[in-house]
C-alpha cells in the first residue's frame, strides 16, 4: 500500500483538532501522545438569546490535538504497519484503465488495482477520476490564539460554541495546551 501526499510532512492543515471521544474509540492507535488537552465538558451559548447551555460527562467529550502531530502521528503508524508514503507526491490525473488504475503525479507514473481518494474537502481526485462534483462550499475561518496565562485558564475548561454571532453559523473556542484556536463559519 502506498500512500501519496502533495505537501511534505509533517504538514498545515487548518483545522481545531478536536477529536470526538467516539472517534478516538475507533481508531486502531492509541494517541494520547498527541493529545494536549482533554474537554469534559461542552458550552453553547445563544447569545443573541441570552441562552446558555452546558453539559459534563464522565469520559472527555472532545480531545484536542494539533492536526499537525495528529495527522504525522497517524502517518507514522500507517509506515509502522507497513505501508509506503510518499510525501511531495501531487497526483494531477488519472486513467481508469480495465484492471487498474494509473495515477499521474508530480513524481512520475503509479500503476494500482485500485486507489482511494482521500484528499480532503478541496481534494480534485475523485473528479478527475470521473466522480460529479457535489460539494457545498462552507467558508470558515480559524486563528491559532495565544493569549495570556489568565485568559487560557478562563477558557481552559470547555469546548464552546457562540450561535447568534454570524448569520447561519457559529463561532467556537477549543482549547489547547499553551493557546486557544478560535474560528467562525457560516453556511
Ligand atoms: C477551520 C476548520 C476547523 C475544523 N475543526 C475540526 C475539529 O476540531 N474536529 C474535527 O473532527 N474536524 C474539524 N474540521 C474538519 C476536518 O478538518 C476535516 O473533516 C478533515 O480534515 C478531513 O480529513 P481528510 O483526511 O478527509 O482530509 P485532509 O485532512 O484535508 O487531508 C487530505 C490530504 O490530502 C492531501 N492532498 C490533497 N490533494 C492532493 C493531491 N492532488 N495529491 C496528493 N495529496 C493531496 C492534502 O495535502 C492533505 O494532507 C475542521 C475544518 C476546518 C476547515
Amino acid at each position: 500500500m502506498v500512500v501519496l501526499e502533495k505537501d511534505s510532512l509533517p504538514r498545515h492543515k487548518t483545522c481545531d483538532g478536536g477529536v470526538t471521544y467516539r472517534a478516538i474509540q475507533l481508531l486502531p492507535v492509541d494517541i494520547r501522545e498527541v493529545i494536549e488537552l482533554e474537554c469534559y465538558s461542552a458550552e453553547l451559548n445563544m447569545i443573541d438569546a441570552s441562552l446558555h447551555f452546558s453539559t459534563k460527562r464522565q469520559q472527555p467529550i472532545i480531545s484536542m490535538t494539533s492536526r499537525e502531530k495528529f495527522d504525522f502521528f497517524l502517518v507514522s503508524a500507517a509506515k509502522d504497519a507497513g505501508a509506503d508514503v510518499l510525501a511531495d507526491c501531487k497526483v494531477i490525473g488519472i486513467i481508469n484503465k480495465s484492471d487498474k488504475v494509473e495515477l499521474i503525479t508530480s513524481k512520475g507514473i503509479l500503476s494500482a488495482r485500485f486507489a482511494v481518494a482521500a484528499d480532503g474537502a478541496r481534494g480534485v481526485v475523485a473528479q478527475k477520476a470521473g466522480w460529479q462534483e457535489t460539494r457545498y462550499l462552507i467558508p470558515a475561518l480559524e486563528c491559532e490564539v495565544f493569549v495570556c496565562e489568565s485568559v487560557l485558564r478562563r477558557f481552559s475548561r470547555a469546548a464552546r460554541f457562540d450561535f447568534g454571532i454570524v448569520s447561519y453559523g457559529y463561532a467556537w473556542v477549543f482549547p489547547k495546551k499553551e493557546h486557544l484556536s478560535i474560528g467562525v463559519l457560516s453556511m
